[in-house]
């Protein structure tokens, strides 16, 4: 199966499950999680009208922009970000989904300020209160985007979640209800309802992720393949 040939079948699943939810299927973002692939499966998932690009290595996302990778399409940082290579994705990215720490918070916004622009970023919750995730806990999360209100140079979007692997069958659900949850009360109390992204579901558990109301899929294996660890 080509590249193109699997956007086109997961786009296919994920309108079934918009629909089957009473939803309209062009409200869901399709982020290609293009880690591990070069810069051609990049290009051929532009091609073939992926809606963004999702990396979540920096220094391979630093190749890759050099390599115009993902020119057409916005660019998504989804991975585990370390205060030191802050600089290098903070204005570079249209969306960072993966702030999940006060302090990567306040560094996001310093850089932004530095830079003199506005970053669109994504809380990242870490609902399965998983040692090897990061995220603010469920509990944290409330004053957590209260703060960001707060700050000049970052715009809280929405959330992200990456769920514990799940052990059976639509696994997932449970952890996409709750996150679900705390979107709609932030946005509620919070945001004015001004939050417009929730970013949840995988290769695995993207179609129970539409059903429970993500507006937003990252997809990685269902649309490159298999990541080979051993060519990196
Ligand atoms: C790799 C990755 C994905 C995609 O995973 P697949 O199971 O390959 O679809 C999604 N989100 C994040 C944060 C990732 O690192």
């Amino acid at each position: 199966m080509s590249i193109a040939e699997n956007i086109a079948r997961v786009r296919a699943e994920i309108a079934e499950a918009a629909r089957q939810a009473g939803r309209d299927p062009a409200e869901i973002t399709l982020v290609g999680a293009s880690k591990m692939n070069d810069a051609a499966a990049c290009r051929e998932a532009v091609a073939a009208g992926i809606d963004a690009l999702g990396e979540n290595r920096v220094q391979e996302m630093t190749q890759k922009l050099a390599e115009n990778a993902y020119d057409g399409v916005p660019l998504h940082f989804i991975g585990h970000l370390q205060r030191n290579k802050v600089k290098n994705v903070v204005g570079k990215v249209a969306l960072l989904e993966s702030v999940g720490s006060s302090e990567l918070l306040a560094a996001v916004n310093a850089q932004a300020e530095k830079l003199g622009i506005v970053q669109d970023i994504l809380l990242e919750v870490n609902i399965g209160r998983e040692d090897a995730k990061s995220g603010f806990f469920p509990e944290e999360l409330p004053a957590a985007a209260e703060s960001a209100l707060a700050l000049k140079n970052v715009r809280v979007r929405g959330l992200m979640c990456i769920p514990p692997v799940a052990e059976e069958p639509h696994g997932s659900i449970p952890y996409f209800e709750k996150v679900r949850r705390l979107y709609v009360d932030i946005n509620e109390k919070l945001y004015h309802n001004k939050l417009d992204m929730l970013s949840m579901g995988m290769s695995g558990d993207f179609a129970d992720a539409v059903r429970t109301g993500a507006t937003m899929v990252r997809v990685g294996t269902a649309i490159f393949g298999a990541r080979s660890y051993a060519a990196v």
